[in-house]
C-alpha cells in the first residue's frame, strides 16, 4: 500500500502548479502549492502515507460533517433538520441563493457556509466560546489527536476579511432563522474553518465515519451508526461544492473539501482517507487531490456505485 501511494502522489504530483491557492482568505494564500501528501486508515489497523502527509493545514470546511456530527449528537436528527435541510444546493459554498428561492430552513445545507453558520447555533454551551471548545474536542477525539488546536493567524485573517460570511449570517438573520448575535456565532464559525489538521487526522476523523461511529484500532464508539449513515448519505450529495456531482462519477466515495487545500474521504467499512494539497480548481477543491483520490478509488475498487 506504502509503494501504491508513492506511485500515486509522484503520477500527479504535475497537478500541484495547476491549481491556484485560495487567496480571499489572506493568510491561505501563504501555502506552499508544490505541496501534496495522503495517509489512509484501513479496517484491518494497517496505516500507510505517501508525500507531504505530515504538514500542517487548517481544516476550512471539513469542519463542517464534524460540525454537523456535534448538532446531530446534541439535539437528534429530527431537530437538526427542521433547522438545517439536506438537499444540495448545486451552487458555490459561499453563494447567497436569496434570488432564487425562498430562503427556507429545508433550502439551508449543512456543507455549504449558511447551513454550517447556523449548525453553530445548535450546538449546546453557555456560550459560543464553549460551543467552539466542545466542537474542538470532539475533532480531538475523532482524530485521536489531543493536540490539535487553533491556527490563529487563519482565524485572525478569516475574521478579518470575512464580510461575505457576515452577509450570509445577516441574511439568515434578516429571515428570522438565526437569533443569537451574528459576531459571536461567526466567531465560533470562523474558529472552527481555522483548526489546523494534517492528513493523518483527516484520515483518522475520515475513518471513524467509515467505521460507523467506532475510533480506529479500540473500537470504541464516539457516535452511533445512524448519524454516520447521515453524514456520509449528505458528504455523497453535496461534500465537493457545486463539484459533487463529478467527484461521485470520477471517485464514487464520501468526500469533503476545505479551501485549505484538504479532502477528507471515506470508504464505507474499508479506509479513512486524508489527503492535502493547496492548489484547488475552480470549484474549489484541491486538484492534484481529487487526481490521487480518483486513481486510488480505480485501483483499490474504492467507488460505492
Ligand atoms: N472558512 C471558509 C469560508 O467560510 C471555508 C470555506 C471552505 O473551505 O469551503 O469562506
Amino acid at each position: 500500500m506504502d509503494e501504491l501511494l508513492e506511485r500515486l502522489i509522484e503520477s500527479n504530483r504535475h497537478y500541484t502548479t495547476a491549481g491556484k491557492l485560495a487567496n480571499y482568505i489572506p493568510e491561505l494564500a501563504k501555502a506552499n502549492q508544490n505541496e501534496l501528501g495522503i495517509y489512509v486508515v484501513s479496517s484491518d489497523g494497517r496505516t500507510s502515507f505517501a508525500g507531504d502527509c505530515q504538514k500542517n493545514f487548517t481544516i476550512q470546511s471539513i469542519i463542517k460533517p464534524i460540525l454537523l456530527l456535534l448538532a446531530l449528537m446534541d439535539n437528534g436528527e429530527e431537530m437538526v433538520r427542521s433547522h438545517v435541510g439536506v438537499e444540495a444546493t448545486g451552487k458555490p459554498f459561499d453563494a447567497i441563493n436569496y434570488t432564487d428561492q425562498t430562503l427556507l430552513s429545508e433550502h439551508l445545507n449543512p456543507m455549504v457556509n449558511m447551513g454550517a453558520i447556523l449548525l453553530c447555533t445548535l450546538i449546546k454551551g453557555q456560550s459560543y466560546s464553549e460551543k467552539f471548545e466542545r466542537l474542538l474536542e470532539l475533532t480531538r477525539t475523532l482524530a485521536g489527536n489531543p493536540d490539535i488546536t487553533v491556527n490563529e493567524a487563519v482565524y485572525q485573517s478569516e475574521k478579518r476579511t470575512g464580510s461575505r460570511n457576515r452577509a450570509l449570517a445577516f441574511l439568515l438573520k434578516s429571515q428570522g432563522l438565526l437569533s443569537d448575535d451574528v459576531e459571536e456565532v461567526l466567531d465560533c464559525y470562523f474558529r472552527g474553518c481555522s483548526i489546523q489538521v494534517n492528513c493523518k487526522d483527516l484520515a483518522n476523523i475520515g475513518f471513524t465515519f467509515a467505521n460507523r461511529g467506532r475510533r480506529p484500532v479500540s473500537e470504541e464508539r464516539v457516535f452511533s451508526a445512524r448519524f454516520a449513515h447521515y453524514v456520509n448519505a449528505v458528504l455523497m450529495t453535496c461534500g465537493m461544492y457545486d463539484g459533487a456531482g463529478d467527484f461521485a462519477v470520477r471517485v464514487g466515495l464520501p468526500a469533503k473539501s476545505g479551501v485549505g487545500g484538504g479532502i477528507m474521504a471515506i470508504s464505507p467499512t474499508r479506509m479513512g482517507i486524508g489527503i492535502y494539497s493547496p492548489g484547488l480548481d475552480q470549484k474549489g477543491n484541491s486538484l492534484a487531490g481529487i487526481h490521487v483520490l480518483e486513481d486510488l478509488s480505480h485501483t483499490l475498487y474504492l467507488s460505492v456505485f
